[in-house]
């Protein structure tokens, strides 16, 4: 009943009706509607999504490609959206949301994990069974899935480096297979996009036996790294890639921008490359900032900044499937 009157209230440009049959295969606490970036996003501001899917299983994933397939609307994964910004207008499409997708499992020196799994909860296994490997990993706020398919690394480690096994659902055939990690053609946070149109489903990570004493130091260090370099306040990390190895903050420091504000959201005091929101801030406060770093760093030092965040929603859904 509740579900009834919800369709009839947010009626996204007809996708919520054209859904209204498929989605019956899924349980109500697994579809929402209109559910704005406060409630899902790291960054905490921006659009809605019009429909999301919360898949809890590999089964959830099998039933809900096929009607992504067949959408004439963009679909997209999202895991924590930690690395999504979506646009004040809000995203009218399918959002596939894994994060309640989750289990994490030890055998010998590897570890697997479902796409929706924390890294730094995958971390914390590993350090218990005395892996080592993802040290360097522990705090970014992604979900395995997220990691793998954005390519994620911090302080010289790159989660490819650990890779054994990808297993995806192919959107297109509606297939499952497995991916080697060395079959990855992997980039500086770079998948090349071979997972477009593809599901991650769980991924297998080779690790090595290590001190638990001395992992737990070297995850204290990162930690402590991470707490005295970025900003606690609700960002989607670094905004822009490096460049030749040199973070973006250093030249939108040098640039004189560090807290420039915008609406509710600034350019870190703490680390130039984070925009953070102070409390209300929305998408388009985000990107106004983001292009006033870009263009002031290419006007001072002709350097064009790439964006290391994805940003979707009307206007950028040539990031989405069923788009290309
Ligand atoms: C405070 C903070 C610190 C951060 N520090 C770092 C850092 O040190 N290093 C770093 O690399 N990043 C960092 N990030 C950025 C971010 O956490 C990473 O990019 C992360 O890998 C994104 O994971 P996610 O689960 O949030 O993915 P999302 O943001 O939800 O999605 C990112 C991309 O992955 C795709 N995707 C997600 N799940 C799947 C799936 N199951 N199958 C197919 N595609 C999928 C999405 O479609 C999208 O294209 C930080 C972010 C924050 C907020």
């Amino acid at each position: 009943m509740q579900r009834v009157i919800f369709l009839k209230i947010f009626d996204c440009g007809g996708i919520i009706k054209l859904l209204e049959k498929e989605l019956l295969a899924f349980d109500a606490q697994s579809v929402k509607y209109c559910v704005p970036s406060s409630k899902f996003s790291t960054y905490g501001g921006g659009g809605s999504l019009s429909i999301s899917v919360y898949a809890k299983s590999a089964s959830d994933l099998l039933k809900i490609a096929p009607i992504a397939k067949n959408l004439d609307y963009p679909f997209i994964v999202v895991g924590a959206c930690s690395n999504i910004l979506i646009d004040d207008g809000g995203f009218v499409g399918l959002t596939i949301m894994t994060r309640t997708f989750t289990g994490v499992t030890v055998s010998g020196s590897t570890i697997s994990a479902n796409a929706g799994e924390r890294l730094t909860k995958i971390c914390n296994v590993a350090a218990h069974a005395g892996l080592s490997g993802l040290e360097s990993l522990y705090g970014i706020p992604a979900t395995i899935g997220g990691a793998v398919a954005t390519n994620a690394g911090a302080f010289g480690t790159e989660i490819s480096e650990l890779i054994e096994i990808v297993e995806v659902l192919d959107i297109k055939t509606n297939k499952l297979c497995k991916i080697m990690g060395g079959e990855i053609p992997f980039k500086y946070r770079n998948v090349d996009r071979i997972f477009e149109n593809k599901i991650i489903l769980s991924v297998v990570l080779k690790l090595k036996p290590g001190s638990k004493d001395v992992i737990d130091r070297r995850i204290k260090a990162v930690m402590e790294m991470r707490a005295n370099s970025q900003p606690q306040a609700p960002s989607l990390g670094c905004v822009f890639k490096k460049i030749n190895g040199v973070s973006a903050g250093y030249y939108i420091e040098k640039a004189g921008l560090k807290g420039a504000t915008i609406g509710n959201a600034q350019i870190s005091r703490i680390h130039a490359n984070f925009i953070i929101n102070k409390g209300g801030g929305n998408a388009n406060d985000y990107i106004q900032l983001l292009n006033l770093a870009q263009n002031t760093v290419y006007r001072k030092f002709g350097i064009m900044l790439q964006k290391e965040i994805l940003i979707i929603g009307e206007g950028h859904n040539h990031n989405c499937w069923n788009y290309l």
